[in-house]
């Protein structure tokens, strides 16, 4: 279930509140500490979906700051009014009398820590009466949220149990496939009544988190930060647009990614996307890598498969096959011919960072002519002996007869749409450009080149075909691509 606290001061607010969040949520928590004064009376007798009534003192995390007795007595009013569920604190549940059908949550916070006596603490809380126990704490890292689902896991009690904070945000939608009894999700972005909370909005479409259970499927992106990432928002529509019974994470990961990798196994995950800046550092987690994975030091996908973990790179196959289309004119069949379009292909690659190592590993193998150039030379230079490749000066660049031009800086990107890694003069007609950065959509860079008579790339393409290779690995499954790519274009849009 999916249950929305209402926080709002004033009657007219909750009203409001009450009216949006009432078709997201399967149940409403009034959060009576926001509003003392409001009519509770008239908001149990005209709900429309069941409530859980709350009235959170200072000393659990709460805004009540009256007497304990007035509090105490607003509680009771609401089990006398006949509401679904009351919240009640641990330390308080004695003092109020059972009645009618409502459900007595007994909860308990701890917002420095996961509590180390986690069992001990929920076995109060059933043993104080509670028809649901609640435990909600505070992770400090994402492996804190693994002693939430085993707790989850070890009890039949109706029980919500679930990490604050930003590391704790996965407890919160997959903690059902362990059997929480609910979810808290915000009426709207940027109402959440607990760090970490997800809107119901995205519980529901994009998590569908109502079908998640026992056995759905787990993955995610390991990444640090996490927060801007759109590898969930496709994955995830990617697997509903096939119906599968899968859910895609958001998995910020502070500690080492090795040791991340390998305290997870528990959860039986079937995969992960890698991201910035784990590339490199995921490679001791794994218990095999492929060829190219290990040729080049960097894992963007791990495949998990008979609790082993398999780490590959669909970097270098998707940005590959995208400049191998684009040569051979567009068409795959020529694209996979015995002898890559891209052999003795003369290529001027910009940018020297983690991108530029994908794409020049890539292009070397394909018997390509890579020439780098990058703001910081000497890291040029290093990528070129690396790869077997030629450093270039930028002002040497535009004369080495470059018929196909990669940038992978950074340079064009949103904000600064304006700026262009390469002078307009350096291009010309039939040159192939293809351009990583891809937000906007159409750079500067790729524009110019268009209006030069250029093939383009837009780093959309890499990026969801990296995604779809991933996905393909994952399942066995064709990619749904075109659902993946309009994902992409409409975050950017909403951006
Ligand atoms: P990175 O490792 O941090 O490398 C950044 C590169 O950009 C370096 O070569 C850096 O030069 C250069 N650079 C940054 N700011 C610059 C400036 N103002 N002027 C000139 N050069 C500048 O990052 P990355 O992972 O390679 O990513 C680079 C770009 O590719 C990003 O825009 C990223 O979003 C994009 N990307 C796209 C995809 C996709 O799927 N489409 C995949 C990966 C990356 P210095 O060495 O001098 O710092």
């Amino acid at each position: 279930m999916i249950c929305v606290p209402i926080i709002a001061p004033t009657p007219e607010r909750i009203e409001r509140e009450i009216h949006f969040a009432t078709p997201l949520a399967d149940l409403l928590e009034l959060r009576m500490d926001y509003a003392p004064r409001a009519d509770l009376k008239r908001l149990i007798e005209t709900r429309r979906k069941p409530v859980i009534v709350t009235c959170r003192p200072e000393r659990e995390g709460g805004q009540f700051r009256g007497e304990e007795s007035e509090r105490l007595a607003l509680l009771q009013r609401a089990i006398d009014l006949g509401a679904d569920y009351v919240d009640v604190e641990w330390d308080s549940v004695g003092a109020l009398r059972r009645g009618g059908h409502t459900r007595m949550i007994v909860s308990r916070h701890d917002f420095r820590r996961v509590p180390e006596n986690l069992e001990s603490l929920h076995a109060e809380l059933v043993a104080a009466g509670a028809d649901i126990a609640k435990i909600a704490c505070t992770a400090t890292s994402i492996l804190d949220n693994l002693r939430i689902f085993r707790l989850l896991k070890s009890t039949k009690h109706p029980t919500i149990a679930l990490c604050m904070g930003e590391a704790g945000a996965i407890s919160r939608v997959l903690g059902r496939k362990y059997g929480a009894f609910l979810t808290f999700g915000s009426a709207a972005r940027g109402k959440e009544s607990a760090p970490g909370q997800f809107s119901a909005a995205q519980l529901r479409e994009m998590y569908r988190y109502k079908q998640i259970g026992r056995a759905t499927d787990f993955y995610g992106v390991i990444a640090n930060p996490v927060g801007h990432s759109m590898s969930p928002a496709i994955h995830n529509a990617a697997f509903a647009a096939l119906n599968m019974d899968a859910v895609y994470l958001p998995l910020k990961v502070e500690c080492d990614p090795a040791e991340f990798v390998r305290a997870f196994r528990e959860l039986d995950a079937r995969g992960y996307s890698v991201t910035l800046p784990h590339k490199e550092g995921i490679l001791a987690g794994m218990d095999e890598l492929s060829p190219l994975a290990r040729r080049i030091g960097a894992v963007n996908t791990v495949v998990c498969r008979q609790g082993r973990l398999h780490g590959t790179n669909t970097d270098v196959p998707a940005a590959i096959g995208a400049l191998e289309e684009a040569v051979a004119g567009g068409t795959k069949a020529a694209a996979v011919a015995e002898r890559s379009p891209l052999a003795d292909r003369r290529v001027l690659l910009l940018g020297a960072g983690g991108a530029a190592r994908a794409v020049a590993h890539g292009l070397i193998e394909k018997g390509a002519r890579v020439a780098i150039t990058n703001r910081t030379p000497e890291r040029a230079v290093a990528l070129a002996r690396e790869v077997g490749g030629e450093a270039v000066t930028m002002e040497a660049a535009a004369g080495i007869g470059a018929e196909i031009v990669i940038n992978t800086t950074s340079v064009g990107m949103y904000p600064h749409v304006c700026a262009t890694p390469l002078p307009r003069e350096a291009l010309r007609k039939g040159m192939v450009v293809f351009d990583a950065v891809y937000n906007p959509p159409e750079t500067r860079l790729l524009r110019e080149a268009r209006e030069t008579g250029c093939r383009t790339i837009g780093g959309i393409r890499w990026f969801v075909s990296q995604a779809a290779l991933q996905f393909e690995l994952w399942t066995g499954r064709p990619a749904p691509r075109h659902v993946m790519e309009r994902v992409v274009r409409q975050r950017l849009e909403e951006r």
